[in-house]
């Protein structure tokens, strides 16, 4: 192994190339090949905490970064409308108030609330006190005694700015950039790649591929014929319309997804301008529909006009064949709902870095690699369809639909065990936490009937003077705390960019 080709420069691509660079240190030479003619989606503003482990592993100054990419601090997702129209919810990411020893705390607070005896929900996550308030500060880790000690944050950032800075890190560490269409792929006898062809001639040869194409799958797919689990029957939305406004007000702390007829609507406040987009099912309502009901709902001047995108929810059936990995849209996606796709990048490649071949690779080190990736692929989907199944709404065809659908076994296990004692117990290596569930499932409107039993251990008293300390310790804190807006001008304000029009 001498030699790594990047096939595409999209956020994927990118992302890889500066991690590839900067832990490799010259070891391998790393060339990527991308077509401005071809593009990048152009997409994908949103982030969950994880991210801060890859901004970790290629040391990226955290307020360099958020100035280059008009980046603002996400605290999780507000979902409005999900449930039923006129409720709203939010996903914050972190703990809920304290962990008892072993037990979430959340099973203290169902205990209370199935008495009668709790308040808000909300009130009892730093995370989403602070976002509903429009808060923001970094965690302070001598603080763990403190809700301050538990902010877990994200980033909103715009995707096009963020693959240049990804570039810019990539190319300080010897990435070399290769502009060209790639127009032929060559097989060695053994199978694998040998090189491909850019459509000037110019030939680009390698020992190992990754393939960042994208929905095309340009090697994976197209060269490999890797298979595409379709999972549209369970993620029926196949198509999003996009379109950047002018901001108006100061940006909040974490992003909106609005449910809609015929999908849901996000809106991302970045330092420069908000994102808008509407997810939606092709089969429910029409392109038309969708542009005229977006572009009415802006709270800002439209910057461009929508640009559609068409999508199919599922994922490749393996990742890595032969000497071909893939990562990014060319190896899957799951609507955009929770944010997950940059992450399941971060993901492939991370694990890749953990099985990273020798020479040959050896096919038990794919067989795993591939059914890893798979189990994360299918949890993240799992989650995602719970917001849909999960809902009271059956004012349009396509709410019935969501609402009446099958799910996944796996999917049913959950539910069913949440409704029984409010937890779901995710397998090791899960995505999402129990407390993440929670959020969700009690947000979507289920109830469970009972709550851990060991939650009963605490006297009726001890209970609600512990929550209520937890609720008036959040209430404090957050009092205290800088608006999203003033914290970012005071560390990373991109120059002229925080003033709303
Ligand atoms: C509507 C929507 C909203 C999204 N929102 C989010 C979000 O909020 N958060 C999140 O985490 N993710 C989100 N995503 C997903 C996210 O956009 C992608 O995971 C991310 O952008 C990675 O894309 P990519 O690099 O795999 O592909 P692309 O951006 O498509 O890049 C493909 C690259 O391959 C190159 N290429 C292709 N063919 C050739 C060829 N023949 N020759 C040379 N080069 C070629 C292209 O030029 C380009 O550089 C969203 C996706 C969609 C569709």
């Amino acid at each position: 192994m001498r030699k790594i080709l990047i096939v595409g420069g999209g956020t994927a691509g990118w992302m890889t190339a500066a991690l590839f660079g900067k832990l490799f240190q010259g070891l391998y030479d790393i060339e990527l090949v991308e077509s401005e003619a071809i593009g990048t989606v152009g997409v994908g503003e949103a982030t969950i905490p994880a991210i801060k482990k890859y901004n970790e592993l290629v040391q990226l100054d955290e307020p360099k970064f958020m100035r280059r990419t008009q980046a603002t601090f996400k605290l999780g997702v507000q979902f409005v409308d999900w449930w039923k129209p006129g409720h709203s919810y939010i996903h914050g990411f972190g703990i809920i108030g304290q962990d008892w020893e072993w037990l979430r705390c959340h099973h203290y607070w169902l205990r209370a609330n199935q008495r009668g005896r709790a308040r808000d929900f909300a009130d009892y996550s730093i995370n989403t006190a602070a976002a509903l308030a429009g808060k923001f500060m970094h965690p302070r880790p001598d603080m763990q005694e403190s809700p301050i000690g538990h902010i877990a944050h994200a980033f909103q950032f715009d995707a096009t700015l963020y693959a240049r800075y990804l570039r810019g890190l990539a190319e300080q560490h010897g990435v070399r950039r290769t502009e060209g269409k790639i127009v032929d792929v060559t097989l060695h006898e053994s199978g694998d790649i040998a090189s491909i062809t850019l459509e000037d001639g110019r030939i680009v040869d390698a020992d190992f591929f990754i393939d960042c194409s994208g929905f095309r799958g340009l090697i994976i797919e197209q060269v490999y014929g890797a298979g595409f689990e379709d999972w549209s029957h369970w993620l029926p939305n196949d198509r999003a319309a996009a379109v950047p406004a002018q901001r108006m007000a100061e940006p909040s702390p974490f992003t909106v997804a609005r449910a809609r007829e015929a999908g849901w609507q996000w809106r991302i406040p970045l330092q420069h301008r908000t994102g808008n987009g509407y997810v939606f099912c092709s089969s429910y309502i029409s392109d038309d529909e969708v542009a005229s009901s977006l572009l009415e709902s802006l709270e800002g001047t439209a910057l461009a006009d929508p640009k559609f995108l068409r999508f199919k929810a599922g994922r490749r059936k393996s990742s890595w064949v032969k000497n071909c990995l893939a990562l990014g849209l060319s190896s899957g996606f799951l609507e955009p709902l929770e944010s997950t796709s940059i992450h399941l990048i971060q993901a492939g490649i991370t694990k890749f870095l953990d099985f990273f071949p020798e020479r040959e690779p050896d096919p038990i080190l794919i067989d795993r690699y591939n059914e890893e990736m798979s189990f994360q692929y299918e949890t993240i989907r799992d989650f995602i369809i719970a917001h849909y199944k999960v809902t009271d709404r059956d004012d349009s065809e396509f709410w019935r639909y969501c609402k009446h659908m099958s799910i996944p076994d796996t999917l049913a296990e959950k539910i069913e065990l949440f409704m029984s004692r409010g937890e779901v117990k995710p397998r090791w290596g899960d995505l999402f936490s129990e407390v993440s569930w929670f959020a969700i499932l009690y947000g979507q409107g289920l109830v469970p009937s009972g709550h851990h039993p060991i939650a009963d251990a605490m006297a009726e008293d001890d209970l609600e003077l512990t929550l209520s300390k937890i609720r008036s310790a959040i209430k404090q804190r957050v009092d205290g705390l800088p608006s999203h807006g003033d914290y970012i001008r005071s560390c990373c304000a991109a120059e002229q960019a925080m003033t709303p029009a």
